[in-house]
Formats: C-alpha cells, structure tokens, sequence
C-alpha cells in the first residue's frame, strides 16, 4: 500500500494566553519578558499559606472566546488541580479545568484543501494556569527558573479530531488565532508563545472506521513548522506500518533544523495526574444575564468583517478573505484606506507587494514594521504621480528594512519620478537614436515597439520615468 491509500487525522490543542493585564489568580502584571522574577508574588512563587484569587477577566475572556468559537457556556464550573512535578511548576500542581470546562461543544468553520466550507468540532476551552520558563545553559550548563510567566492566564482550545491534512490544521489555526485576535482576548503572538499548539497526529487506512494511534508533538508555535510536522510524523507512521510495526502512543519533539521527530516520553496515558478540585478555590457560577451581557458585546468577527468589505466595498471574497484573515492586516487595510481615501489601491498593495514579502520574510502580518499612516502615504504619492508604481516597489521593500516616512525615503534616494515634459523629451530621443530596430519596426505595423521603448526609457532612468508620459510621447515621436 501506498502514501494514498492512507488518511491523515489531527486534533490540535491551542494555549492561547489571555491579554488580561494581571495574572489568573494574583495581581501580578501577565507582560512578557521583564528582569527574571520581577513579575512575581508570593502566590505565583508558590510560597506556603499563599491563597489564589481568581480574576474575573480570565472567566470573561474565555465566555467571550466560547461564544465566538459556537460553544455552550457552562453556567457551573469549577477550577482542579492537574498534580505533576517540573521546575517551572513550583506549586507542584497547575491550577487547571478538569471535567467542568467553562466552554463545550463548539466549531469554527475553514476551508478544506479544495476551498470548500468545513466545521472543525471543538470539545472544550477551558481556563488554566501558564507555568514558568527554565533558562538553560546560561550559567555552567545548569538551568535557572524564571517565574515571570508563572500563573499568565491561558485557555486551552482543543479540537475535535477532526482535521484531516496539514494544509486543512494550518487554516484551522490561523482561524482560530484570527477569532481570537479579532475579539482581544490575546494578542496570540506566536514568537513570544502567546498562541501554541500540540499537534495530535495519527494515520489510518482510508475508509478504516477506527481511528490509529496517536502521537504528539508539544508547544509548537510556526505554522511553517506544524505543517512539515505533521508531513513527516504522517510518513513516518506509515512507513512504520507499512514495515509491519504498530505505533506507540508518545510524546515527540519536532526539530526544525533536522526536519524529524524525536521521542521525549512514552505512554502519556499512563501518567496520572490526580484531578481534584482546588480547595483554595470557590465555584465559578454564572448567570443567564452574564453570557448574555458577552454575546451582546462581542466585536465583530472576521465573517461579518468579510461580508461588509464585500457589499460595502465591493471586494472579491477571496481578497475579502484574504485581508480580514488577520485582524492586523485587516485594521491596517482600513486605517491606511480612511487616510488615502482609496480602498481599492490600498487592497492591491498589501495583498500583492505586501504579502509577497511577508512569505518571503516567513513573517505574519502582525509583524509588519510600517504604519498604516506611511503606507497611506506611499498610495498618495503614487495617485499624485510623485512616484511610479516600479519606484513604490522599492519603496515597499524600504519600509520593511528601515520604515518611515515614504516622502522621506523617496528625498534621501533620489526615487522622485520624472514627470517634467523636457526631461521625458530627452530621455525618448536618446532612446530612440539607439534604437533604430524599433523604430523600423514600429514604422512598419508593429506596435509592440513602444513598450519595448518605453522598457529601455524605464531602466535608463532607473525606474524614474512616468511611464505614461513616456508611452504617450514616444508614438508622437515616432509618428512625425
Ligand atoms: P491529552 O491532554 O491527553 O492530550 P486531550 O483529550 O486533552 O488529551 O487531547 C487530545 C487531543 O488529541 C484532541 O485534540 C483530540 O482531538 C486529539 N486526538 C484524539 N485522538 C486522536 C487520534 N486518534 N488521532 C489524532 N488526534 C487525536
Ligand atoms: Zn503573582
Ligand atoms: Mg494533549
């Protein structure tokens, strides 16, 4: 059997930490980085007799991602104690949800590998504890606990098995980010480890009603590498079947620079984390008003974000799409578009040049290290004819290295566009003596010979030519 005749199947467990600005259960602020263990107290320390109090927007901001991902609120929940030892957890135990989580049954909806509509099931999002961060290797090859991040407030998103190829866990995941960037419970920024998945993999035969074995790979946090992940953990599984093996239940460590999975512990089933209600910690008991008071005050959502562009704007879905799959992007698009006043070149910039480099860069949109109102000001000054749309090429590539005023950059680079009549005059004579072919040519019916003209005025001057001007004064040339 080959590759074909079998079916990929991955659940995804997301961390997203929530942007609330103090911890889950003391007053200590959630910002990332900071001097190791300034932003600690004697609760997230785990000192002796230290009580937890939960705070009110952590229940919040999950009702609000439960909503917004289709789930039923849970009106009586409740806070457990997951028991395990690490480093990074001093309390020997993380504060999490057991069989009470606060949100159930939801979906989103993505598209699958053919574009077509699909619910991906989620079983549950649930509040809990982040751990701290163990700095290896620092000082004489030993570790060193930071708990800076000790007691930052999660929730646990975790799907239903659902997914069926690597291109269809990616559009899940960047769905999902984008719901919960759009609703700002956190800022899922992926290279600080505010948005991570685990990534639950197994393979069976196609058609098979069963489900095979399961393995895992932990706090992954690239789209880039969860997808060649799951490529290689798939083949893998199925090389090993294939060789007549069976596959273990296990933990794996995916390493980019290899390009493999490595085992890290066996058997997750046998560990027993000893759940049991916190005692330090009352009921959560919501009411109907509450979850009301949420579902009516929810932001809007990357669909209806979508649909507006479309009847308001008149974009195409799949550009709609596209800038509104990040609230980052989206926000961008509007703000430099109210400041232009064109939507419409504002569009073709950031889902062209703009995205272009992102994937070359490997970056998100979040990442973008202009302005919406530098960017605003590129579109005016090309509308203005100030610069050609070959110099705003540059000027885009600019803004990534050294962002700032486009004015500016086009000042100090010497990019203006020449749009004064002698200039362009002398520029199409010039061209035209070293260029008697063409001339013959165009003389001759072949009107293709102009934009060949034009092409060489263009790289003459560097790009800085108007090249409406050009063409225009070209034909009167050659037509005398
Ligand atoms: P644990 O905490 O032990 O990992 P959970 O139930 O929280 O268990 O998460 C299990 C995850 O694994 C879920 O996302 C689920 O969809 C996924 N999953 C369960 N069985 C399979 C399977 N056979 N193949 C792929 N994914 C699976
Ligand atoms: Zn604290
Ligand atoms: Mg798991």
């Amino acid at each position: 059997m080959s590759r074909e005749d079998y079916e990929i199947v991955i659940g995804l467990e997301v961390h997203a930490e929530l942007s609330t600005k103090t911890k889950i259960f003391c007053s200590c602020p959630t910002e990332f980085g900071g001097k190791p263990n300034t932003h600690t107290c004697p609760v997230c320390m785990a000192m002796p007799g230290a009580l937890p109090v939960l705070n009110e927007k952590v229940v919040e901001y999950a009702v609000k991602a439960g909503l917004a991902t289709n789930c039923e609120i849970e009106k009586n929940s409740k806070n457990d104690r997951k028991n395990y030892f690490y480093p990074d957890l001093p309390k020997s135990y993380q504060i999490s949800q057991f069989d009470m989580p606060l949100c159930k049954n939801g979906y989103i909806e993505i598209e699958d590998e053919n574009g077509e509509k699909k619910k991906i099931g989620i079983t549950r999002i649930h509040i809990e504890e982040d751990a701290g961060k163990l700095n290896h290797n620092e000082f004489g090859g030993g570790s060193l606990v930071d708990l800076n991040r000790a007691g930052v407030p999660l929730i646990e998103t975790v799907s239903e098995p659902d997914i069926r190829s690597s291109k269809e866990a990616e559009n899940y995941l960047r769905k999902l980010k984008s719901i919960y960037e759009y609703i700002e419970v956190s800022d899922c920024k992926m290279q600080e480890g505010s948005f991570r998945a685990d990534v639950n993999v197994s393979v069976r035969k196609k058609g098979a009603s069963e489900f095979g074995t399961r393995t895992e790979m932990k706090n992954m946090s690239s789209f880039r590498s969860i997808v060649r992940a799951i490529e290689y953990e798939a083949d893998r599984q199925i090389d090993v079947i294939e060789d007549g093996g069976k596959i273990e239940q296990e933990t794996l460590r995916w390493d980019d620079v290899s390009g493999r999975t490595f085992s890290m512990r066996d058997k997750e089933d046998a560990q027993d984390y000893r759940y049991f209600p916190d005692p330090d910690l009352v009921a959560i008991k919501l009411s109907e008003e509450y979850i009301e008071n949420i579902k009516n005050n929810l932001p809007e959502l990357p669909e209806s974000r979508k649909v507006r562009y479309m009847s308001e704007l008149g974009l195409s879905e799949k550009d709609s799409n596209l800038l509104t799959a990040s609230k980052h992007l989206s926000n961008m698009f509007e703000e430099a578009s109210k400041i232009c006043g064109n939507h419409k070149l504002v569009a073709n910039w950031l889902l062209s040049d703009i995205s272009r480099i992102l994937n070359e860069k490997e970056i998100e949109a979040d990442q973008i290290p202009f302005t919406a109102e530098q960017l605003a000001k590129m579109i005016t000054l090309i509308e203005k004819g100030t610069i050609s749309s070959a110099i705003a090429k540059k000027v885009v590539e600019e803004l990534f290295e050294n962002p700032k005023d486009p004015e500016e950059i086009i000042k100090e680079k010497g990019w203006i566009q020449i749009s004064d009549e002698g200039a362009i005059k002398e520029v199409v004579q010039k061209i035209i003596e070293a260029n008697p072919q063409s001339v013959a040519d165009f003389k001759a019916g072949k009107d293709k010979a102009v934009g060949f003209l034009v092409g060489q005025a263009m790289k003459e001057t560097k790009g800085k030519a108007n090249p409406q001007m050009l063409n225009k004064m070209f034909i009167e040339e050659l037509k005398k």
